[in-house]
C-alpha cells in the first residue's frame, strides 16, 4: 500500500480501478512549405472544424454541468479566435513558409509561457486553456482525435493534468474519479470536477505516475487529498464505511437540490453561501446556492505578497459575478486587522487588535487602497448582480463617508466612460453592538444589513473569538446577541431595507426557527451548510405556536 498525498477539489470518496488517461499528443515536425497560401487557407478549414467541436463540447458541458461552467468553452471559441493568436500563427506561415502545426505550435508555447508567467492566478491558469485549444486545433490540421477517452467499464481517470475539454469529453458515466499530478485548484478542470460531482484530487507529485498501471486498484478521498494504491485490508474496509456513510447523506441532501428555501407554512428565506475567493464558487454553485452572501475579499490580499492591483481585483470579481450568472453576489470590502493580519500594509502592533485598527477603520484612513477596490468593484458590477458590503460599522458618520466615496468612484468611471451596473445594493455588516442599537439611524441610508455574528457575539459579550480558554463564557445563543439581530431586523425592515446574517450562527439550525421569527430574509453558510439548511427550513411551520 503506498499513499499519496493530493488536494482534494471535490470531497467524495471513490475506490475503483486505474485507467491511465492516454492524450495523443501529436507530435509536431517543422516542415517547409511552398505554397503558405494553401497553408493558410488549411488552417482556416481546421479552425473552422475545431469551433464546431468547442460548440458541441459547449452543449454537452451545458447539459451536464450548467450554463457557468459551460462558459469557459464559449470563452476557448473566443481565445480561438483572437486577433493576437491567429496573426501569430499567420505570421509565422508566411514569413517562415513552414506548416500550419508548426506555427500553431510555436505560438501555443509562447502565449502559454506568457499567461504562466503573470502574477495572477486566474490568468495563469488560463496557460492550460491555450494548450487546450492549440491540441484542439492542431488534432484537427492532422485529422486526429484530440484525446482518447477512459478504458471501458467504470474508473479512476488518472493523467499529468487534464484540460477543461478533456475533463467535459470524458463520459461522466464511466468516470468514478479524477486523480492528476499536477494541476491547479483554479483551473476549470478542478471547478468542472466539482460541478460534475466527481471526486477528485489534484497535485499528487509525478511519483504517482510513475507507481501507476492500468488496473491498479486505488481508493481515492476527495476530502483528505489522500490517493492510495493498492491498499491493505483494513484501510480498504474504513475507506469502504466512510463512503457508504457519505453517499447516503448525499442521497438525502441530493433529493433538496433546486427545491425552495420555504417553510411548511410558506415563509420563504434566501440561503446564500459564503466564499473566501474565486475558488468558493463551484462548491457554491454544487451545492444550489442561491446567491453569494459574503466574498471576504480580504483573502485575495492575504494571498497576495503586495496590494493586488485594480486589475486583479476585478477579474477576480468579474469572475464570481459571471460564473453566478445573474444571481445576487455580495463582496464585503477588506476586512483586515485584528487576526488577520498583513506584513506590507505595515501596521503598527497594538494592545488590543480586535478592538483596533481594522476593516472600514482602515479604508477610510487610507482612501487610495479603498478608491482601488471600489472601481474593481464598481467595474465588475457590469457583469452581474453585485452587492457592496462594508465591515465594522459603528457610526452613521462612517456610512456617510463611504456614500461619498462611492459617489465620487462611480463617477470618476463614468468620466472615463467604463460601464458600472445599473443598480448596485450598497449594505453594511451589523457586527458591532453600536451599529445593531443605532440601526434605525443606519437602515435609512443603506439596502441591506449582514449580521457578522462571529463579531457580534465577540464585542456583545467582550470575549476574543480567538482565545480558545473563553469559550465556556462565550455563549452563541446569549439573549443579547440575539436581542441585537431581532432589533436589526426591525429596523431594517422598518426602513425598506433587508437584513441577512453571514456568520457562522446562520449555519446553526437550532436557530432557524427563531431566526425567520425575527423576519430574517436571507441566510449565509459555508457551501456545505445550504442543503442541511434547506433541510431544516423546509421542515419549520411558523404557523404553530412559538
Ligand atoms: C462575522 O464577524 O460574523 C463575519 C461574518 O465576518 P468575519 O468572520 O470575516 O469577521
Ligand atoms: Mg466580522
Amino acid at each position: 500500500m503506498t499513499t499519496f498525498q493530493g488536494k482534494g477539489v471535490y470531497g467524495a470518496i471513490a475506490i475503483g480501478i486505474v485507467s491511465v488517461f492516454k492524450r495523443q499528443d501529436a507530435v509536431v515536425r517543422r516542415e517547409h512549405v511552398d505554397d503558405p497560401a494553401a497553408e493558410l487557407k488549411r488552417l482556416e478549414d481546421a479552425k473552422a472544424a475545431a469551433l464546431a467541436q468547442l460548440a458541441e463540447i459547449y452543449e454537452k458541458a451545458l447539459r451536464e454541468v450548467g450554463e457557468a461552467n459551460a462558459q469557459i468553452f464559449e470563452i476557448h471559441q473566443m481565445m480561438l479566435e483572437d486577433d493576437d493568436y491567429n496573426e501569430s500563427i499567420s505570421q509565422i506561415i508566411e514569413t517562415q513558409a513552414v506548416n500550419a502545426e508548426y506555427a500553431v505550435s510555436v505560438t501555443a508555447q509562447t502565449f502559454a509561457e506568457m499567461f504562466a508567467s503573470m502574477d495572477d492566478a486566474y490568468m495563469q491558469a488560463r496557460a492550460a486553456d491555450v494548450k487546450d485549444i492549440s491540441n484542439r486545433l492542431i488534432a484537427c490540421l492532422s485529422g486526429a482525435d484530440a484525446a482518447s477517452d477512459a478504458a471501458d467499464g467504470k474508473m479512476i481517470v488518472c493523467a499529468d493534468d487534464l484540460a477543461p475539454s478533456e475533463t467535459v469529453s470524458l463520459d461522466k458515466e464511466r468516470v468514478l474519479a479524477f486523480v492528476t499530478a499536477f494541476g491547479s485548484s483554479n483551473s476549470h478542470t478542478a471547478i468542472l470536477a466539482r460541478n460534475m460531482n466527481i471526486p477528485a484530487v489534484i497535485r499528487v507529485g509525478e511519483a504517482f505516475l510513475d507507481a501507476i498501471r492500468d488496473g491498479d486498484r486505488l481508493i481515492v478521498d476527495g476530502y483528505t487529498g489522500e490517493v492510495i494504491l493498492d491498499p491493505d485490508d483494513v484501510t480498504l474496509a474504513a475507506k469502504t464505511e466512510k463512503q457508504s456513510q457519505d453517499l447516503a447523506k448525499k442521497a438525502m441532501l441530493r433529493e433538496l437540490k433546486g427545491k425552495e428555501n420555504v417553510t411548511l407554512d410558506g415563509t420563504k428565506v434566501s440561503i446564500f453561501a459564503n466564499i473566501g475567493g474565486v475558488d468558493g464558487l463551484g462548491p457554491a454553485l454544487a451545492n444550489d446556492a442561491g446567491g453569494i452572501g459574503l466574498f471576504r475579499s480580504e483573502f485575495l490580499y492575504l494571498e497576495s505578497d503586495t496590494y493586488p492591483t485594480e486589475e486583479q481585483q476585478f477579474a477576480a470579481y468579474r469572475k464570481v459575478l459571471e460564473g453566478m450568472a445573474g444571481k445576487k453576489v455580495i463582496i464585503r470590502t477588506l476586512d483586515i486587522g485584528a487576526d488577520k493580519q498583513i506584513d506590507y500594509f505595515k501596521l503598527d502592533k497594538e494592545e488590543n487588535p480586535a478592538l483596533g485598527f481594522r476593516a472600514i477603520r482602515i479604508c477610510l484612513t487610507r482612501p487610495e487602497i479603498f478608491r482601488t477596490q471600489l472601481r474593481a468593484l464598481y467595474r465588475a458590477s457590469a457583469f452581474g448582480n453585485l452587492g457592496i458590503m462594508f465591515p465594522m460599522i459603528t457610526s452613521v458618520s462612517e456610512v456617510q463617508q463611504i456614500l461619498a466615496i462611492c459617489d465620487s468612484v462611480k463617477e470618476e468611471l463614468r468620466s472615463e466612460d467604463i460601464p458600472v451596473g445599473e443598480k448596485v445594493e450598497i449594505g453594511i455588516m451589523i457586527e458591532t453592538p453600536a451599529a445593531a442599537v443605532i440601526s434605525d439611524r443606519l437602515a435609512p441610508l443603506v439596502d441591506f444589513f449582514s449580521v457578522g455574528t462571529n463579531d457580534l457575539t465577540q464585542y456583545t459579550l467582550a470575549c476574543d473569538r480567538q482565545n480558545a480558554l473563553l469559550e465556556p463564557f462565550c455563549d452563541t445563543h446569549h439573549e443579547a446577541v440575539l436581542r441585537l439581530i431581532e432589533l436589526s431586523a426591525q429596523n431594517a425592515h422598518k426602513h425598506g431595507a433587508w437584513i441577512g446574517i453571514c456568520g457562522e450562527l446562520a449555519a446553526d439550525t437550532t436557530l432557524t426557527e427563531a431566526f425567520l421569527r425575527m423576519g430574517i430574509d436571507e441566510l449565509s453558510v459555508s457551501a456545505p451548510f445550504v442543503l442541511p439548511l434547506r433541510g431544516a427550513v423546509r421542515a419549520l411551520d411558523l404557523s404553530a405556536n412559538a
